[in-house]
């Protein structure tokens, strides 16, 4: 007889997962307690999955051998307790498609940067020709190309929820690109959780694999000893030098993989900022892992467009620049964007505070905003965190009131940031959406 896997949560990651499971002979039924979307119900069906949505059956959901959880379920609902007291195992997507295929995994993970430096590692890769995958988080599950397509090499951006549920899998090349406070509520709203989640992407990995990590993170450097494998470990900084490892001199870029070292002048590549450099690095040093050519990897690195919302430029009116950068939703990657403006900042931030620490930004709030304009539903803590740094502080309720405002206050030759610090769930579906409406109300100045 077949043996049962139960896949919880049915968006792209389980619904990959269960086209991939179906084929390789498992007796599937896919649980979800919210609403499937039309689209994945239709590819359940046409591969013959039983499916339930608005509830979980305890029944037939314990009655597996193996349950695969979608990242978006925390540990600690009732169904996914229910199953691990009884001994069934709770794995991960990842882990379970991993089973399933030979090729190269490439994984990355850390608080900030994981898009950028998947997108980044995946373009550069492709222009070396080699047969290579993209998922985890972003487009196509991973689990959906196992069963589907046929890569050598996956890239792969994973979050500490996926890691949370590995357990056999080995990454050849995993980055941890850096660790601070987010999503500490999954964590018991401990850091040393958070951190070991993340370094579990060591886990498992041999001595012919590598661990690439930001040796200028401090809460990377403090939890280092959780690393475990045996994987070389190949630090990136901008601030020491480290052979083999990756570092910048002089405006130079050195990559050294430990086999051969290569150079690249920073001012041809695409991404701007320091903690774009940061993820440059860490792309170019995976793809000199991988053996790719240098002139592809600074060709890639100069044409790199990097994906929505991330620091995007939308336009200029009135000599006045205005950028999107609706992703960054903690203090760390609102901190970056600040960093890397060079003209005087009207600054749109807030929205839903995940338990933010405003005092890091005061710095470089003093030293390059000019007006802040809160864009949430609860705006006290930015007023309280800055009302001495800047000249004024002032609420809207939309998109389009802050861009208005921000069109009014900004001077030719500065620029206007939306870069909130927060989470958008108080007035906007998600970032995106947040991201859309800013750049629309920007059009139409
Ligand atoms: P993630 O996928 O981890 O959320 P993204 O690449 O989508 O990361 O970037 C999210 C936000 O973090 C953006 O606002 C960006 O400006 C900022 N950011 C990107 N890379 C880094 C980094 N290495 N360190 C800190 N912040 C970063």
């Amino acid at each position: 007889m077949s043996k049962k896997l139960v896949i919880l949560g049915a968006g792209e990651s389980g619904t990959g997962t269960a086209v991939l499971a179906k084929s390789k002979g498992w007796d599937v039924f896919v649980s979800d307690m919210g609403k499937i979307a039309g689209k994945y119900k239709e590819e359940l069906e046409a591969n013959h999955v039983r499916w339930e949505e608005g509830q979980h059956t305890e029944s037939d959901i314990l009655s597996a051998d193996e349950i695969v959880k979608s990242p978006g379920i925390p540990y600690t609902v009732t169904m996914v307790q229910a199953a691990i007291n009884k001994g069934i195992p709770v794995i991960s997507e990842i882990e379970f498609a991993g089973r399933y295929t030979d090729a190269k995994m490439v994984c990355i993970s850390g608080t900030n940067g994981k898009s950028t430096t998947t997108l980044l590692t995946y373009h550069i890769l492709k222009n070396a020709g080699l047969n290579v995958g993209l998922g985890g988080n972003i487009g196509k599950s991973f689990a959906r190309q196992v069963a589907e397509e046929n890569h050598d090499i996956y890239v792969l951006e994973v979050s500490s929820f996926q890691l949370d549920g590995n357990d056999k899998f080995r990454a050849h090349i995993s980055v941890l690109t850096n660790i601070t406070p987010d999503h500490l509520d999954r964590y018991n709203y401990q850091l040393e959780l958070y951190a070991s989640s993340k370094f579990r992407l060591s886990r498992n990995q041999q001595a012919t694999d590598y661990f690439i990590y930001c040796a200028d993170d401090a809460i990377t450097q403090q939890y280092f000893n959780m690393k475990t494998g045996e994987a070389t470990a190949l630090p990136i900084t901008i601030t020491g030098a480290y052979n083999p490892g990756a570092y910048v001199k002089n405006n130079t870029l050195f990559i050294n993989n430990n086999k051969q070292t290569m150079t690249i002048n920073m001012e041809e590549i695409s991404l701007r900022g320091i903690h774009n450099t940061y993820n440059s690095m860490a792309a170019a040093v995976v793809a000199s892992l991988l053996d790719v050519r240098k002139e592809t990897i600074r060709e890639s690195l100069c044409n790199f467009q990097n994906a929505e919302h991330r620091l995007e430029f939308v336009s200029q009116v009135n000599g006045v620049e205005y950028i999107n950068d609706s992703k960054a939703t903690n203090v760390n990657s609102a901190w970056y964007a600040l960093e890397s403006m060079d003209k005087p900042v009207v600054w749109i931030a807030g929205g839903v505070d995940k338990g933010n620490n405003y005092k890091e930004l005061k710095a470089l709030v003093k030293d390059k905003v000019k007006y802040i304009i809160c864009m949430g539903l609860d705006n006290i803590k930015i007023h309280q965190a800055f009302q001495d740094d800047v000249d004024m502080i002032i609420n809207t309720g939309s998109a389009k009131e802050a861009v208005h405002v921000a069109s009014r206050l900004a001077k030719k030759g500065e620029c206007v940031l939306l870069s909130p610090a927060c989470a958008s769930f108080d007035l906007f579906d998600n970032y995106e959406d947040r991201g859309r409406q800013f750049k629309e109300a920007v059009r139409n100045l």
